[in-house]
């Protein structure tokens, strides 16, 4: 079984449930309640399913070059649709969704380069290597404003980045340290060539992984800490009374009977 982080990084788990961009819950049943196909050009087809969250009724839109609804249609909450097929990797055959996968970013990451992450992948995922690399260049460069890396060049404030964080994998600084066009001056946006796609991947993963080892593990710590510490003031709080005088909790007050509409 997948840990949860990596079912979290999804946007559809199976072909029940997916993590929904609208109310933001995970794990939630979802359905493809319409679906169409056009002619993307004179070889290929292009598949639109309309997906909708079966908490909040949001409707998403993903685009596929497969067909990948199964082909029985089945009742969904009263409602008649379909799941898509059984037992494949649903993430990996959709190359465009609307809301893209933002919440897949972890929330606590600054929101400038969740935006600019996420427009990355959407990017490579369709091929746009020039947006992408756009996009990752973007990205690198406000983490070092928001860091407020010193340093006279682009290689001495990654430098700087890797002092300030000690607990992140040095290793992860060098190879953001040394991804070629980063180190060399380059002033106009004309004169940069854009990266191909094994090198896109390298950095996009690479950069997320430093992103939730600064701005996600420190507040996990913390969020954790808190919990313990509220746990001892209850162990503290119930100290020196014997097990008769600790009240039991109190019984949560039974649903209200709703009123009838008028
Ligand atoms: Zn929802």
């Amino acid at each position: 079984m997948q840990d949860q982080a990596e079912l979290d990084k999804k946007y559809f788990i199976d072909e029940y449930v997916y993590n929904c961009p609208f109310c933001n819950r995970r794990n939630v049943e979802y359905g493809i309640m319409h679906d169409t196909k056009f002619n993307w050009s004179n070889e290929k087809t292009c598949y639109v399913y309309l997906v909708e969250c079966q908490s909040c009724n949001k409707m998403s839109m993903h685009l596929s070059f497969d067909s990948i609804k199964a082909s029985q249609s089945t009742w969904i909450h009263g409602e008649f649709g379909w799941r898509f097929k059984k037992g494949i990797d649903i993430d990996s055959h959709i190359f465009f969704s609307q809301p893209t996968s933002f919440f897949v970013v972890d929330s606590r990451i600054p929101g400038i380069l969740r935006e600019l992450i996420t427009e990355a992948e959407g990017c490579l995922k369709m091929n746009y290597l020039t947006g992408a690399s756009a996009c990752m260049r973007k990205a690198i460069y406000e983490l070092l404003v928001i860091e407020k890396a010193e340093g006279d060049d682009y290689e001495s404030r990654i430098k700087y980045l890797k002092q300030k964080h000690k607990d992140t994998d040095p290793s992860l600084f060098d190879i953001l340290a040394h991804i070629q066009q980063m180190t060399s001056d380059k002033i106009h946006e004309q004169s940069w060539d854009k990266w191909d796609s094994p090198n896109l991947k390298l950095i996009i993963e690479t950069l997320k992984t430093v992103l939730y080892d600064i701005y996600v593990i420190p507040q996990l710590k913390k969020e954790s800490s808190i919990k313990i510490q509220e746990l001892l003031v209850s162990v503290k709080g119930s100290k020196g009374k014997t097990a008769k005088e600790i009240k039991p909790p109190k019984r949560a007050s039974p649903p209200k009977t709703p009123k009838p509409d008028v």
